[in-house]
């Protein structure tokens, strides 16, 4: 199945090339497409009247006023997604209630993850301090990513399920072995091999990269978890989703899927689900049309 989510990226590159131009049909498609999902996600977290709403709207805001930083090599959902996390934040340690709202493994906010693009008051000063952080975890990610690709390719997702579990969420071998009914050592077998392909990809990488990680002060932002979460490593296709939500999806997908968004319970597959099941509803042009009127006067007024 290949990367979980290269397939949409030559659309939103064209999407993010026009908006700089000042294209507003753009930034209206790049709104009708994003907001359900992202709306979808920030109602998981929060309840309150009109605060997901609020939420999303800001993000938009902060992409819109920060264009000239988006980086159009990552995924332009990803980062709606690392903003809007980002804002959420922001909502609940005001409300100071964060405790309440999380229903599933996505958080661990206190890792700032991305900036809030909107807030950086010098980008460049901002972008050197993280730069290392930023490169670091590229490297990481590259080699987790070939790890993942895989096991998905050999059709081996037993044995993703296994290192989910470990490398993301952070279980011990026993307790892993308990969520899969798996032996122990079986696990451990999985866990001695995946390290060792880690390993083998290490030594793959340009002399440069390999040090990055070599370093033993990787900073915590570029922990295994956090660049796993962050880059969404694991996360399903849009159009694997919509198979499974129309049922259709074969084995052994399926049952990956139900793993991925039930057992690690991603909160970011759980809304792009409920924007699938719920599309043909079409969420509310009036949504759409005021998250356009409150952010296009931005798109125009930075004139480029
Ligand atoms: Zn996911």
């Amino acid at each position: 199945m290949g990367d979980a989510l290269s397939d949409s990226n030559n659309a939103d590159q064209f999407l993010v090339t026009a908006i700089r131009s000042g294209d507003q049909r753009a930034w209206r498609q790049l709104i009708d497409r994003y907001q359900g999902r992202l709306l979808a996600f920030a109602r998981t977290r929060l309840r309150g009247p009109g605060e997901a709403e609020d939420a999303l709207q800001e993000t938009l805001l902060g992409f819109v006023t920060s264009l000239a930083h988006f980086d159009e090599s990552r995924s332009l959902e990803t980062y709606l997604f690392a903003i809007l996390r980002y804002k959420i934040g922001e909502v609940l340690t005001k409300k100071n209630r964060r405790k309440e709202v999380i229903t599933g493994f996505d958080v661990d906010d206190d890792s700032p993850g991305i900036p809030d693009p909107a807030s950086v008051e010098t980008p460049s000063q901002f972008a050197a301090h993280h730069e290392l952080t930023r490169q670091q975890a590229d490297a990481l990610a590259i080699i987790l990513r070939k790890l993942i690709e895989e096991f998905r390719d050999r059709d081996k997702l037993d044995d993703l399920k296994v290192i989910e579990l470990l490398f993301y969420v952070g279980l011990r071998n026993k307790e892993a072995g308990e969520r899969l009914g798996r032996d122990e050592k079986a696990i451990a077998g999985v866990k001695f091999r995946a390290l060792n392909r880690l390993r083998e990809y290490l030594d793959e990488l340009p002399t440069e990269e390999r040090n990055l990680l070599g370093n033993a002060s990787v900073s915590s932002e570029a922990t295994v978890s956090h660049v796993w979460r962050d880059r969404r490593l694991s996360c399903l296709k849009r159009s694997t989703l919509g198979s499974h939500v129309l049922g259709v999806l074969d084995e052994p997908w399926a049952s990956y899927a139900a793993f991925h968004i039930e057992e690690i319970g991603c909160l970011m597959c759980r809304a792009n689900l409920e924007d699938l099941s719920r599309e043909s509803e079409r969420i509310g042009e009036d949504v759409s049309d005021r998250m356009f009127q409150s952010s296009v006067g931005f798109l125009s007024r930075r004139g480029n």
